[in-house]
């Protein structure tokens, strides 16, 4: 008789609602290794060239190959597998969006519920880290020649193991005092225990990659310093300059970006203070400004630091919410409280200038913008305040410019991220750039696969000294 396929997911376990809005440990608990084979025996092992699934993956994982391996009980060859496209699975397999991604296709969907890809690679890449597995990696002789990189975010990292695979001596520069990017100072432990960061790094540098914290290029060192020392360099800045709403009171205390407001959390840990010595603003009522992953992360972080009501304040409705539906859901259950149709037009602060109230408009939807999304149209009159004792800003980043000012050669949209051309090269020969620097705020992997290709342009720039006369400018 033909084996039966199980056409619901193997449920990952999470901690309570409840509990976790008092602690920063991890919400989904992950698989255990009884869980993950059972998962992984209802994937119908697609053929390689045919897999949906390894085509969505920016990185194309073998994810048919490595699941076969956890069936057979093989951890390290299952690790093997992804550690040929992808570094950083315990990273990955945590913040990727999957059901865009590698899920989306997936051929199980049609049967039944897709296959849990992102948390399969988890269990992977935890199972390895807890009992010491590591991927065997084939490294190239050292061909003499040297990289620079500029940011140790997913992109850098990923560019870094790369090159040092393929032989080179890699320095990664970092302006803050600990590597990761975004991955340190922005996605909260709850999501993404910084330890896991911390270990994928420490592999990184077994490897032979070396990390200069503490340094800003364009101010502690000068790009044109790094083009001389190195034979290329590799720009993976991101995008962490945060934007406001200039309206009254914005200078307000008590009001953060949401870049602030999280590194303090994360990366200062101020969540522990007094024990670490960064503070954050405590209260009772705290508004999060904007609807993507970032307004969730600050949200679910500020009933964590002990505020009792959170709001989500979102000019338009839900549907048209940025956010990951996990997070969204994962907010809601925690009580995070959201109101539509609704833009901030003043902060009105008490005599020391804390924030009081956000004066608040209500919004209709209008026709389509160039987004293809309806535009919030205020509706005159209908101006209501919230009182507050917090407001985290979540409405967008864009690059940092520190580095770009000094360096008038290198090019930039008028969005500020770099010009570069479908290999990754700047408008400066011999300087590539990649991730967020150059897509403006994108994913982890989409980064993860600018520094793949990036690593492979810069290896062929290196061996056949080739620079086009004119960049020609490609939209990523
Ligand atoms: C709060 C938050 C949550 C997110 N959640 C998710 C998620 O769940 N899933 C997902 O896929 N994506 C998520 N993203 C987006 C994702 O993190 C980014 O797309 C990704 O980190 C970009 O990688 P990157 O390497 O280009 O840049 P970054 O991660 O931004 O790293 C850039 C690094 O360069 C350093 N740097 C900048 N300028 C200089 C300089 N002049 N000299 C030296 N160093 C410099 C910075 O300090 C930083 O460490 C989130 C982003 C934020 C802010
Ligand atoms: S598409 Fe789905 S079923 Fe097919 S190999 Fe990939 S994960 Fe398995």
């Amino acid at each position: 008789m033909a084996k039966q396929i199980k056409k619901e997911r193997i449920k990952v376990p999470e901690q309570d609602p409840k509990a976790r809005i008092h602690n920063f440990n991890e919400v989904a608990l992950g698989y255990t290794f009884e869980l993950a084979k059972e998962e992984a025996s209802r994937c119908l092992q697609c053929p390689y060239n045919f897999a949906p699934c390894i085509k969505g993956c920016p990185v194309n994982v073998n994810i048919p190959g490595f699941i076969k391996k956890i069936l057979e009980e093989d951890i390290k060859g299952a690790l093997e597998v992804i550690h040929k496209t992808n570094s950083l699975p315990g990273i990955t397999g945590r913040v990727c969006p999957q059901e865009e991604q590698c899920e989306m296709n997936c051929v199980m969907g049609k049967l039944g519920d897709k296959i849990n890809i992102g948390k399969l690679e988890r269990f992977v890449a935890d199972y390895a880290r807890e009992h010491g597995i590591m991927p065997e990696t084939e490294i190239a002789p050292k061909n003499g020649k040297r990289v620079a990189i500029v940011g140790s975010g997913p992109a850098g990292l990923t560019a870094a193991s790369d090159l040092i695979k393929m032989g080179y001596d890699v320095t990664v520069f970092e302006a803050l005092h600990e590597p990761g990017g975004v991955l340190i100072y922005g996605i909260p432990e709850f999501r993404l225990p910084k330890d896991i960061v911390h270990y994928e790094v420490k592999y990184l540098k077994m490897l032979g990659a070396k990390i200069e914290t503490n340094v800003v290029i364009g101010k502690t060192k000068s790009l044109y310093d790094l083009a001389k020392e190195y034979d290329a360099v590799f720009l993976g800045t991101g995008a962490g300059t945060p934007k406001f709403l200039n309206i009254p009171g914005v200078n307000c205390k008590g009001i953060y970006s949401a870049n602030e407001f999280l590194t303090r959390i994360n990366l200062m840990k101020a969540f522990k203070f007094p024990e670490y010595d960064t503070p954050i603003r405590k209260g009772k009522k705290l508004a999060v400004i904007g609807a993507g992953n970032v307004a969730m992360d600050a949200a679910r972080s500020a009933l964590r630091v002990g505020y009792e009501e959170v709001y989500i304040l979102y000019r338009r409705t839900r549907e048209y919410m940025t956010a990951r539906e996990e997070e969204i859901h994962h907010a809601e259950e925690e009580g995070v409280k959201f109101m539509f149709l609704v833009s901030p037009v003043a902060f009105i602060g008490d005599e020391d200038c804390n924030v009081k109230v956000v004066k608040l408009i209500m919004n209709r939807l209008g026709e389509p913008d160039s987004s293809g999304r309806r535009r919030p149209e205020p509706i005159p009159g209908t101006e209501f305040g919230l009182e507050v004792d917090a407001v985290v800003f979540a409405i967008g980043q864009k690059p940092n410019k520190v580095l770009y000012q000094e360096v008038p050669e290198l090019k930039t949209t008028r969005w500020g991220t770099l010009v570069v051309d479908e290999n990754y090269r700047t408008t400066m020969p011999g300087v590539f750039a990649g991730g967020d620097a150059v897509r403006g705020e994108a994913t982890v992997v989409l980064a993860m696969g600018d520094g793949k290709r990036a690593a492979k342009a810069i290896d062929e720039y290196i061996k056949t000294g080739e620079w086009p006369k004119e960049i020609e400018p490609h939209n990523f």
